[in-house]
């Protein structure tokens, strides 16, 4: 754990001590806090997973969720939202929703269960052609190249540097620091690149989609099924055809799963503008997450929804045994964490 995070912990640590944490906890009562999710991973796994900040290990999950089944209301996303917004009694504590983004194997066999044993139930974001078809997604492709040593990552560098935002790209970068690269591309140019670097022979294990199989399973079991685009594409780059049917065809694709209505997306990472917004009401979405930090109220814009983002790093939980830190948690879901952080 570096000197950074060790502060942050000490800081939570006294706000614990002098109740400022608990009054940032009493205030989730009249909120709905969502938390982002993409990967629980066994303990080793987590550990090697060559973008660090999306995986969980399994053990610091486990903890997460145990501190929640004490202390929280645990509701899918829907469920929660129509509660805020309707006349429907809540729950005296925090209501709070799990949410996972992408559709990994991992999701439906390794967070389900511990979700499932504690009563608990989960909204996953599906994206659709990623479940469906299990083509490996554009940014595992270029992140596994990267953290293939020879050749692969050889043609991830030589990719990088023949753009101008990576002209300087070197063997040091990380897998994250090249992705915002490949992110900032056009939809062709980028699709171009990421065909040139290949995919490094059989993808591992950690990097299966969920089957459909799997993911109608949930369903049954009372989690959410969400879309989360076709192919991950970020839609405001899309002309508005191709973003149509992004958004038109990942509803149908899940509601085949799910065996209900889909009201819930996920913007592919995090990306949305007005027409964005526009095109995912016409398209019969309801509630619609993003990135930005922050919480939801009965004032709040129910298609471009906050999320508090729980990643490894954040927890203490990346690259260590499994464990992570339950008072640096507390601090990421109450807010604590983003003010603190805002004022360093
Ligand atoms: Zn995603």
């Amino acid at each position: 754990m570096g000197l950074r995070s060790l502060g942050l912990r000490a800081a939570y640590v006294a706000a614990r001590a002098s109740g400022v944490l608990a009054r940032h906890e009493s205030a989730m009562r009249s909120v709905v806090t969502i938390l982002t999710y993409h990967r629980v991973l066994g303990d080793g796994d987590a550990r090697a997973y060559p973008l660090p900040a999306l995986a969980m290990p399994r053990t610091a999950f486990a903890a997460q969720l145990d501190w929640l089944s004490k202390r929280a209301a645990v509701r899918t996303l829907s469920r929660a939202l129509d509660e805020l917004r309707g006349a429907t009694p809540r729950s005296d504590r925090p209501t709070v929703c799990i949410t996972f983004d992408d559709g990994y194997a991992d999701n439906a066999e390794i967070a389900a269960p511990e979700l499932e044993q504690r009563g608990m139930r989960a909204t996953f974001f599906l994206a659709s052609g990623f479940v469906g078809r299990a083509q490996l997604m554009w940014f595992d492709r270029i992140a596994l190249a990267w953290s293939t040593p020879g050749a692969a990552r050889a043609r991830v560098l030589d990719a990088v540097r023949s753009l101008d935002a990576g002209a300087r790209a070197s063997e040091s970068w990380s897998a994250s620091r090249v992705l915002a690269v490949f992110k900032s591309l056009d939809p062709e140019t980028r699709r171009r690149l990421v065909a040139t670097v290949g995919t490094p022979g059989e993808p591992p294990a950690t990097h299966r989609p969920m089957t459909p199989r799997q993911a109608a399973a949930l369903a049954m079991s009372g989690h959410e099924l969400g879309a989360h685009s076709v192919t991950h594409e970020l839609l405001p780059q899309l002309d508005d055809a191709r973003l149509q049917s992004e958004l038109v065809l990942s509803k149908r694709e899940v509601e085949s799963w799910s065996g209900k209505p889909v009201g819930c997306f996920c913007y592919p990472n995090g990306d949305h503008d007005d027409r964005v917004v526009e095109a995912v009401r016409r398209a019969g979405f309801r509630y619609a997450c993003t990135t930005r930090p922050g919480v939801s109220t009965t004032e709040s814009d129910p298609l471009r929804l906050a999320r508090r983002d729980v990643t490894s790093g954040r927890v203490g939980a990346r690259g260590t045994g499994g464990g992570c830190s339950i008072v640096s948690f507390r601090a990421e879901i109450s807010g604590l964490a983003e003010r603190t952080r805002g004022g360093a």
